[in-house]
């Protein structure tokens, strides 16, 4: 089957008396963007880990085009998922360094590099360190070349543009910055997602309101699934 499966999935911590994930099942069709919501605790930071293979599901199965992604190896997962982590993940190199560990299919030329840079507009700060960025990490900054948090994640961002994995997950990716820096990357995250299969994790509804469709998750699993004007309509 083609697109993303999530079929009754469980998942309990190790270190947990109470499941994170309870009977989860929702479909993704390809090249559909969704945005998965849900009060903190619902366990939508557990889905992403699933999703790029951090943890397998103690019950249930995801499957992306029909291969099980917990029984792939982590290389054809890396192939196959492009995760922009909530707190970026960014190694302490420059930005084309970044891009480059950052993927399992290695650039073929710094062009590409630069390109994948420009898709997200920030090919003038390929060269700079992320410990010379804002204090995200806690890391001190020199404030001569300091970039913004925005810019930070933007360098996450070309990461993904120059990994061609068909499923994209963007965790929480505005979470972190005002409202004028989330409109102006806006445009990146329609970029990103197109023709491509997409979840976004968000609360904004600048966000929300690019998927196809929303789903809703509580404690007890998938609480509700509908297009962003079926759910937002309803609400209001
Ligand atoms: P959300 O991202 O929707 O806020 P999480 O996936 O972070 O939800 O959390 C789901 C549940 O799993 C919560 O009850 C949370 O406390 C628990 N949880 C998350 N991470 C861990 C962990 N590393 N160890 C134990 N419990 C965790
Ligand atoms: P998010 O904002 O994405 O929901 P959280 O702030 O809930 O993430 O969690 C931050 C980190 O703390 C995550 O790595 C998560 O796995 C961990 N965590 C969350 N809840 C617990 C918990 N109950 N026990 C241990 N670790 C947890």
């Amino acid at each position: 089957k083609e697109g993303v499966c999530i079929d009754n999935v469980s998942f309990k911590y190790p270190n947990s008396s109470r499941a994170a994930l309870k009977n989860v099942s929702f479909n993704i069709n390809p090249g559909e963007t969704i945005a998965l919501v849900g009060a903190n605790g619902a366990g939508k930071s557990t889905l992403v880990k699933l999703l790029c293979g951090l943890y397998r599901p103690d019950q249930g199965s995801i499957t992306f085009d029909g291969v099980d992604l917990s029984v792939i190896n982590k290389d054809s997962l890396a192939e196959n998922v492009s995760v922009v982590f909530q707190d970026f993940m960014l190694y302490n190199v420059t930005a084309r360094e970044n891009i480059w560990y950052g993927n399992v299919k290695r650039p073929q030329s710094d062009e590409e590099i630069v390109l994948s840079a420009q898709k997200s507009g920030i090919d003038k700060l390929i060269t700079t360190l992320p410990n010379e960025y804002d204090t995200v990490l806690g890391t001190l900054f020199k404030d001569s070349e300091m970039l913004s948090v925005g810019e930070w994640q933007r360098i996450a961002l070309s990461r993904s543009f120059f990994n061609n994995a068909q499923l994209v997950v963007l965790d929480e990716p505005t979470s972190s910055l005002d409202a004028f820096t989330e409109s102006r990357l806006i445009e990146n995250f329609k970029a990103i997602t197109k023709d491509r299969t997409a979840i976004i994790v968000s609360h904004r509804l600048s966000t929300i309101h690019l998927a196809d469709r929303i789903v809703v998750l509580n404690e007890r699993g998938v609480a509700e699934v509908g297009t962003p004007s079926e759910l937002l309509e309803k609400k209001a």
